[in-house]
């Protein structure tokens, strides 16, 4: 049995993609890693951190989003 690995990758491309799905947007214009974090805003309008990771989520598991509209 292969072993996946462990860290997932990720880009700007992707994590813009995923915020306008949820409305909101990626502020941030640089990609750094995926425990890096990157500035969001919502859609309605909150500004919030998280790193591409929580963002995205883990495999098969639901990613975090706005923490003022999800708290
Ligand atoms: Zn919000």
């Amino acid at each position: 049995m292969e072993t996946p690995k462990k860290k997932r990758t990720f880009d700007l491309n992707m994590l813009k993609e995923h915020a306008e799905k949820l409305g909101g947007k990626c502020l941030s214009e640089k990609y750094v890693n995926s425990t890096f974090n990157l500035l969001f805003v919502c859609k309605e309008g909150h500004k919030f951190r998280l790193t591409p990771l929580e963002v995205m989520g883990k495999k098969s598991g639901v990613g975090k989003w706005c923490p003022k509209c999800f708290s």
